[in-house]
C-alpha cells in the first residue's frame, strides 16, 4: 500500500435490521431464498458505503453475508453433520452444541467467490477476505471421523488453500485468516497450528493475514477477559513462530486490552493491523484515543508495517455505534499521519 498507515476493519460488520435480528450472534435471517440473496448483496452494498464514507482504506464485505465467521464456512463442506449435534467447549471458555465431523471433509464448490466477485466489483479499493482459519475451525466442531485435532486442521488447511486461490483470482488483494484459538491453545500452535496456516496460504501471491484477538464483546468473552489478570501475555507464547512465518500480516489486538504493547517487538519486521478500536464496549473512541494507541504501537512497528484496525469484528455492536467507532479510527489515524508527515 503506498498510503500511510492505511486503515481496515477486522471483518465483520452490523447487518442492517431488515436482513437480521441486530446485536445477536448466529441471527437468523429474516428473509428467503431469493430475497435472501438480493438482501445480502443489498446489504454487502450498505456495508461498503459505511466503510468509503468513513474514509476505511482497505474494504470488506462486512461479512455481511455469512450468520457465522466459522460456521457458515463449514455449512458449505461435506463430512460435517449438522443434525448430528454434541455439546462441547469452545477455546476452553464456554459450552456450545456443535456439528459433527462424520467421515472425510472436502469443498465440493467455493463457499464465498461469487460475493467476492460482486464485492470487488462495487470498488476500486484494496479488499480484504476473512476465512476462519483450521484450529478455529476444529474448535467449533466435534470430531467423530479423523480423532485428531491435529489430522483435521490439516484438512481443513487444504481446503482453505482451495478457497483462498479462488478468492485471490477474484481480485481479493488480502486473504486473513481468523484464528482467535491461536490465544489459547499455544503448545498446539506451536507445534502443527502455524504450520496448518502456511498449509492454507500456500502458493499465494496476494497478501495474507492472521487475525488473533480476544474475541467478540460477548460475555463468555469479557468474562475470560476478566480471568486473565493485569496484563495479557498470551500472544507471547505464539509471536516467536509467527514472525518466523510466512505470512504477511498480524491482525491482533491492542487497544483498552491489557496486552503489553512492547510484545509488538517479538513481530518486528512483520505487517500489523492494531486494533485501536475496543468491539467490547458501545463507548466510541475518542481521535486522540485512537491515535495514543497508534502512538504507542509506533514505537514497535514500523510506521509502514502499520495498519490501524479494530481490535475484533464488530458484528454484535449497534449499527450506529459501529459506524461512529469507524470514524474514529479514521480521524485518529490522521492524526497520526500527519504527525509522522511533520516529523519526517
Ligand atoms: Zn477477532
Amino acid at each position: 500500500m503506498k498510503i500511510l498507515l492505511p486503515t481496515a476493519t477486522s471483518g465483520s460488520l452490523p447487518k442492517p435490521t431488515w436482513l437480521a435480528q441486530p446485536e445477536t450472534l448466529w441471527s437468523p435471517w429474516k428473509l428467503q431464498d431469493d430475497e435472501l440473496t438480493q438482501g445480502k448483496q443489498d446489504a454487502l452494498r450498505l456495508s461498503l458505503q459505511d466503510q468509503h464514507s468513513a474514509g476505511i482504506d482497505i474494504v470488506s464485505d462486512g461479512e455481511q453475508t455469512r450468520q457465522h465467521f466459522v460456521t457458515t464456512f463449514i455449512e458449505h463442506l461435506n463430512g460435517v453433520d449438522f443434525e448430528n449435534r454434541k455439546t462441547v467447549r469452545i477455546r476452553n471458555r464456554y459450552d456450545a452444541s456443535v456439528p459433527t465431523v462424520v467421515g472425510p471433509v472436502s469443498r465440493q464448490k467455493s463457499v464465498f467467490v461469487e460475493d467476492a466477485k460482486f464485492l470487488r466489483q462495487q470498488t476500486d479499493q484494496p479488499i480484504k477476505w476473512a476465512l476462519p482459519g483450521p484450529m478455529t475451525m476444529i474448535d467449533t466442531l466435534y470430531d467423530d471421523h479423523y480423532q485428531s485435532r491435529e489430522k483435521l486442521a490439516w484438512e481443513f488447511a487444504k481446503i482453505l488453500n482451495q478457497e483462498a486461490k479462488e478468492l485471490e483470482a477474484a481480485g481479493v488483494d488480502i486473504i486473513q485468516f481468523d484464528e482467535p484459538a491461536f490465544n489459547v491453545f499455544f503448545d498446539d500452535v506451536n507445534d502443527w497450528g502455524i504450520a496448518c496456516l502456511e498449509r492454507a496460504i500456500e502458493g499465494l501471491k496476494c497478501e495474507t493475514a492472521v487475525h488473533i484477538c480476544y474475541g467478540y464483546g460477548i460475555k463468555a468473552n469479557t468474562d475470560w477477559k476478566k480471568s486473565l489478570g493485569t496484563e495479557w501475555r498470551q500472544y507471547e507464547e505464539v509471536f516467536p513462530k509467527l514472525q518466523k512465518s510466512n505470512i504477511d500480516i498480524i491482525s491482533l489486538e491492542c487497544h483498552n486490552s491489557r496486552v503489553p504493547i512492547e510484545l509488538l517487538e517479538l513481530i518486528r519486521g512483520k505487517k500489523v493491523m492494531v486494533g485501536a478500536i475496543d468491539v467490547a464496549t458501545n463507548t466510541i473512541e475518542t481521535p486522540e484515543e485512537v491515535a495514543d494507541t497508534l502512538r504507542k504501537a509506533l514505537k514497535f512497528v514500523d510506521a509502514e508495517n502499520l495498519y490501524p484496525c479494530t481490535n475484533c469484528g464488530m458484528a454484535p455492536l449497534p449499527r450506529d455505534v459501529a459506524t461512529a467507532k469507524l470514524n474514529a479510527l479514521s480521524a485518529g489515524t490522521e492524526i497520526v499521519r500527519k504527525e509522522l508527515q511533520t516529523a519526517k
